[in-house]
C-alpha cells in the first residue's frame, strides 16, 4: 500500500483545523499509520523544502513552517499520494477548487494550511525526515473490506 506525508501547517493548527483536516482523510477511507505534533527545527525545514532553496519565498516559507507547531502524519492507502494532493487542492488557495482543503480554508499561498508529498519518491524522503521507522504503526482495520473490493 502507498504512503504519503501530510502535515497541517502552523496556520492550520492555530486556526483549530487539525481535526477537520484529519477527518477528511479518515472519512475518505485512508488509514493513519503515523501521527504527531511537533515544532520543526530550522535545519529540518530547510531540508524538507530543499528543492525551493534560493527561491524568493524560501526564507519566508522556512520562517513560517517553523513559527509554531505542526501536526505531521503518514497516511496509507491506494493511490494516496495523488489523491491526497487532489483533496488538498492547488498550491495557491485562490486557485484551489472550492471543497478542497485549501479551497475551503485558505486564501494566501503562504498560508495554505496543509502540506502533502507530490510523488511517491517525495513521500518516502519526507516520511524519513519526520518519522522514525518505529513511529509508524502497522495494523489492520475490520472496516477495510468495506473500503477496498
Ligand atoms: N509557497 C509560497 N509562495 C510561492 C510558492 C510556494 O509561499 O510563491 C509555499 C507554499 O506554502 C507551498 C510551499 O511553498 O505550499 C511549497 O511549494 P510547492 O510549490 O512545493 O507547493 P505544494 O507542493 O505545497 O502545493
Amino acid at each position: 500500500m502507498e504512503r504519503t506525508y501530510l502535515m497541517v501547517k502552523p496556520d492550520g493548527v492555530q486556526r483549530g483545523l487539525v481535526g477537520q483536516i484529519i477527518s477528511r482523510f479518515e472519512q475518505r477511507g485512508y488509514k493513519i499509520v503515523g501521527l504527531k505534533m511537533m515544532q520543526i527545527a530550522r535545519e529540518t525545514a530547510e531540508k524538507h523544502y530543499g528543492e525551493h532553496a534560493g527561491k524568493p519565498f524560501f526564507t519566508g516559507l522556512v520562517d513560517f513552517i517553523t513559527s509554531g507547531p505542526v501536526v505531521a502524519m503518514v497516511v496509507e492507502g491506494k493511490d494516496v499520494v495523488v489523491t491526497a494532493r487532489e483533496m488538498m487542492g492547488a498550491t495557491n488557495p485562490l486557485k484551489a477548487i472550492p471543497g478542497t482543503i485549501r479551497g475551503t480554508y485558505g486564501v494566501d499561498v503562504g498560508r495554505n494550511v496543509i502540506h502533502g508529498s507530490d510523488s511517491v519518491e517525495s513521500a518516502n524522503r519526507e516520511i524519513a525526515i519526520f518519522f522514525k521507522p518505529e513511529e509508524l504503526v502497522e495494523y489492520g482495520r475490520a472496516i477495510d473490506t468495506w473500503i477496498y473490493e
